[in-house]
């Protein structure tokens, strides 16, 4: 069978890209040996989310006395919130499904095997073997939880990766988190909030490495009901016991009924043949330049798997870069459009959430920028006091460069932080000076207007 593009993998890496090409008529085949939308709809992403809003909602009924509303015996159904992630899931995975073949895109269910440069092999789940022929082919394997060689823990029923976290069927007494990264700490903070008690074992001395180290300070603080072990290696694991050892020498160990594995993410660059036809390996992902090409003219790579970023929002943005580059590749010109990690944000869905874009104060410094910061307390922002009380934690951190005032990075911690550092983002984008946010109007009374303050706030 003969397609304009194929796409192997339907995260949102390679549904978005698949999308955005059959929009502009050609024909696309969308290769998924799981189940369509990948990762961040199935395992990641949108299943979290869910359980941390009801975590959230078990948290803000429990507390809404100091707000006037009495509410009595608060507890946790597990069981329904299971069943309502579940759903959630399983009628967004739908929809996406139903808006693929509306937009005229083949899903072809199987493994799929690049054998050249313009081939690829799927053995399907019904058992068939189809040769597929391509023009363009664009890989979004994504990755994989990474299980380090840590004495104890392969093959042990009580560690689970974060897949295995979401089919739990209670909410265990004890958990012990190994790795302080985004996932970790999302993963703390929901199990925290609903009554487990939560060690995190972190080897570095700060925990999650893109937050600017002084907000992941006050994350950290923020989290109070979560014990965190810095600068601490997980030695062996011997059944529900976690040991380690501090930079000093000093050993521990923590007991817990389920122990979760959160060192990181590999991407997913075996079994799918890229060795084999001469695909290059760089860093342990599939190497791409701006435009998302590959080394193989005809090959473009996107998503987890380059190890660009591991977000499903830069996944988007490398789908619409590779695309933009097909169409123009049809008419014999390159795409103007490129894939700028520094540009991206992230965001922490924890309670409370955290979000940034652009450099840390700690890079901007590294990277020899003469640094200015501004600091602004939540507390400024009518709605968040109204909403949140006066002892909530939240603070917004501008990084700025001191002649030409422009915005370097933007960090912030506090309720809904990842719904406004978009508009950071665009400032980040677009090289923009504090002045820019100064004189922008942004509504009242909401929780955003910290960033305008925090702009007022810094000297000219
Ligand atoms: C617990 C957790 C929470 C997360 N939360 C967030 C979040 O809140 N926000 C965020 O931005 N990101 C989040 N992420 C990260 C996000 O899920 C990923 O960045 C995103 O899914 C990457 O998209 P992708 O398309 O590159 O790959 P994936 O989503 O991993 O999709 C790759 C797909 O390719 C398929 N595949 C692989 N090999 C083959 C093959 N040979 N043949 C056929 N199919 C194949 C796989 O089955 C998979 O469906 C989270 C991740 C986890 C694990």
């Amino acid at each position: 069978m003969k397609y304009d593009v194929i796409v192997l993998g339907g995260g949102p890496g390679g549904y978005l890209a698949a999308e955005r090409l059959a929009a502009e008529k050609l024909k696309v085949v969308l290769i998924e040996k799981a189940e369509v939308g990948g990762t961040c709809l199935n395992i990641g992403c949108i299943p979290t989310k869910t359980l941390l809003n009801s975590a959230k909602l078990y948290a803000h009924a429990r507390d809404s006395a100091a707000f006037g509303i009495e509410a009595e015996g608060v507890r946790v159904n597990w069981p329904r919130v299971v069943a309502w992630k579940e759903e959630v899931v399983s009628r967004l995975r739908r929809g996406l499904e139903l808006s693929l073949k509306k937009g005229g895109i083949e899903i072809l269910r199987g493994q799929g095997r690049l054998t050249g440069p313009h081939s690829v092999a799927v053995d399907t789940s019904t058992g068939e073997h189809l040769p597929l022929e391509g023009d363009s082919i664009i890989v979004a394997t994504g990755s994989s939880p990474i299980i380090p060689p840590i004495p104890g823990a392969q093959g042990n029923p009580a560690v689970l990766d974060s897949t295995g976290m979401l089919a739990l069927q209670e909410v265990p007494q004890r958990l012990c988190i190994i790795g302080g990264g985004v996932i970790g700490v999302e993963f703390a903070s929901l199990f925290s909030s609903l009554g487990s008690k939560v060690t995190v074992i972190e080897m570095l001395n700060e925990i999650v490495p893109v937050m600017d180290k002084q907000m992941a300070m006050m994350l950290r603080n923020a989290l109070k009901q979560v014990t965190f072990t810095l600068g601490a290696k997980v030695t062996s694991i011997e059944g529900q016991r976690v040991l380690y050892e501090g930079a000093g020498g000093e050993k521990g160990a923590v007991e817990a009924d389920v122990i979760l594995m959160a060192v990181g993410r590999k991407a997913n660059t075996e079994g799918w043949g890229a060795r084999d036809i001469g695909l290059e390996i760089k860093n342990r992902a599939v190497a791409t330049d701006a435009h998302q090409r590959t080394n193989l003219p005809g090959i473009w790579a996107i998503g987890d798997v380059t190890g660009k970023s591991q977000l499903a929002h830069a996944a988007y943005r490398m789908a619409e870069v590779a695309a933009a580059d097909i169409l123009a590749s049809l008419k014999g010109e390159r795409s103007a459009q490129e894939f700028v990690p520094e540009t991206v944000p992230w965001a922490l869905f924890s309670l409370p959430e955290a979000a940034g874009v652009g450099y840390t104060e700690q890079e901007a410094r590294a990277k020899g920028y003469d640094v200015d910061v501004v600091r602004t307390p939540y507390g400024v922002s009518g709605r968040f006091i109204a909403e949140n009380g006066f002892s909530s934690p939240g603070s917004v951190k501008i990084i700025f460069e001191k002649d030409s005032q422009r915005i370097l990075g933007v960090h912030m911690l506090g309720a809904y932080a990842s719904e406004h550092i978009w508009g950071a983002a665009l400032a980040i984008e677009r090289k923009l000076p504090l002045s820019a946010l100064r004189t922008m109007v942004f509504p009242h009374p909401t929780v955003s207007e910290v960033i305008r303050e925090a702009a007022w706030s810094a000297h000219e």
